[in-house]
């Protein structure tokens, strides 16, 4: 054994734990959903992503059981080899359809998306700019692509258009999540994309958490915007959050998804999802379509939060979003008011550096259809409860 190794992963764990950024997995007995087990505790959960409250929607596990029996289990091959299934290409037609564009093709993770679509499209000579707060998974492909990468203020348009104006060469590329994942707020996209079509450049907004959730028809923030794919020529919507299910799309012209099947390294080298998974997404896509009540429901029980956590004068952001985090600071106070939730039956996960800036320590609340207005009121009691005990 290399005692070396260990003794330096000791010393850095040791000083993780110290700054109370050590992080720990819980494990979850039983399906995803509001109510829970974890740890072997029935807990009220309020951190997942699931906020359609598909993941455990009896047609979704119908249509999987369905997808089993007709696909069997692995997908056994890559998409360009032998792995591309009828279920795959069906869902793929259904997502351009959904997001009116013209293509759409299947990744098995956004993280994987969003490394496959940046690295295609960019090469060293190009730039990129980045909001600020965008997800990990968006800086490390600008990373790993070579290109120059530039990070503007959070949805700072003014900021980003003098950044455009002093270094026009070539073709820069804009990103920006839509719904931004620790803050719950929605990106400016109607300025975004008229600077953008100013300056010679592209915009790619990945709505991970904004498609399904918002915008007509589940349409996501492009939709809210009633933007069109004129003015976000590239979108990334995942399927493991408001889909219930697992996996990843990209949305575009034929030209853009053709270059992606050619030259996306995280499309091409990999084993495409389970078949039977995409089967089931085309149910989520059907239930996210017509069930309107999951969405007007949301908007509901957020208003109900919003509401209360102002009265009880929390620090609430400006979110109109189901993801609605309540900043406490320290990492530490944080880990410690998400204890004692827990021991009150209340999941919430403390959110800490380096997934939000320094100093900004989070309860990251989020809201599922499947909550009821009685979970909204037993949240804020505990809430009120733990924070009080824990002001100091
Ligand atoms: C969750 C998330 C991803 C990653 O998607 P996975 O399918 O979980 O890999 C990418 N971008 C954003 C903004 C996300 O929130």
């Amino acid at each position: 054994m290399d005692t070396d190794l260990t003794a330096r992963l000791a010393t850095g764990l040791a000083a993780r734990q110290q700054q109370h950024l050590y992080r720990t997995r819980r494990v979850i007995d039983g399906a995803q959903d509001v109510e829970l087990i974890s740890d072997g505790k029935p807990q009220l959960s309020f951190c997942s992503n699931d906020y359609l409250g598909l993941a455990n929607h009896p047609a979704l596990i119908k249509a999987m059981q369905a997808g089993a029996e007709r696909y069997g289990v692995g997908s056994g091959a890559s998409h360009l080899v032998s792995g591309h299934s009828h279920a795959h290409h069906a869902l793929e037609e259904a997502l351009a359809e959904f997001t009116q564009r013209p293509r759409a093709l299947l990744f098995s993770s956004g993280y994987m998306a969003n490394l496959g679509v940046i690295s295609a499209l960019t090469t060293k000579h190009d730039t990129i700019h980045e909001d600020r707060l965008n997800h990990a998974s968006l800086i490390d492909a600008a990373r790993l692509s070579g290109a120059t990468m530039r990070r503007y203020p959070h949805n700072d348009v003014d900021a980003l258009a003098t950044r455009l104006d002093k270094n026009s060469n070539g073709y820069p590329l804009i990103i920006t999540d839509g719904v931004f994942s620790m803050d719950g707020d929605i990106a400016p996209l109607p300025q975004l994309a008229t600077l953008v079509s100013k300056h010679n450049s592209t915009l790619m907004v990945d709505d991970a958490h904004g498609i399904g959730v918002i915008g007509k028809n589940g349409r996501g923030t492009v939709g809210h915007h009633n933007l069109s794919e004129n003015d976000v020529p590239i979108l990334v919507g995942t399927l493991g959050k408001a889909f219930g299910t697992s996996g990843a799309f990209v949305a575009g012209s034929e030209e853009l998804i053709e270059t992606l099947i050619q030259q996306a390294r995280t499309y091409i080298y990999t084993t495409a999802l389970p078949p039977a998974i995409a089967h089931a997404t085309l149910t989520s896509l059907k239930l996210i379509e017509i069930e309107a009540w999951r969405r007007e429901h949301l908007q509901t029980l957020i208003k109900l939060f919003k509401d209360g956590a102002a009265q009880l004068g929390f620090n609430i952001m400006p979110s109109n979003t189901p993801i609605q985090p309540l900043i406490i600071g320290d990492s530490d106070k944080a880990l410690r008011i998400s204890e004692a939730l827990q021991q009150l039956g209340i999941l919430i996960s403390a959110i800490r550096p380096p997934t939000v800036p320094d100093g900004t320590a989070r309860l990251r609340i989020t809201f599922s259809a499947n909550h009821t207005e009685k979970h909204i009121d037993q949240l804020l009691a505990a809430l009120d409860k733990v924070i009080k005990h824990n002001a100091r």
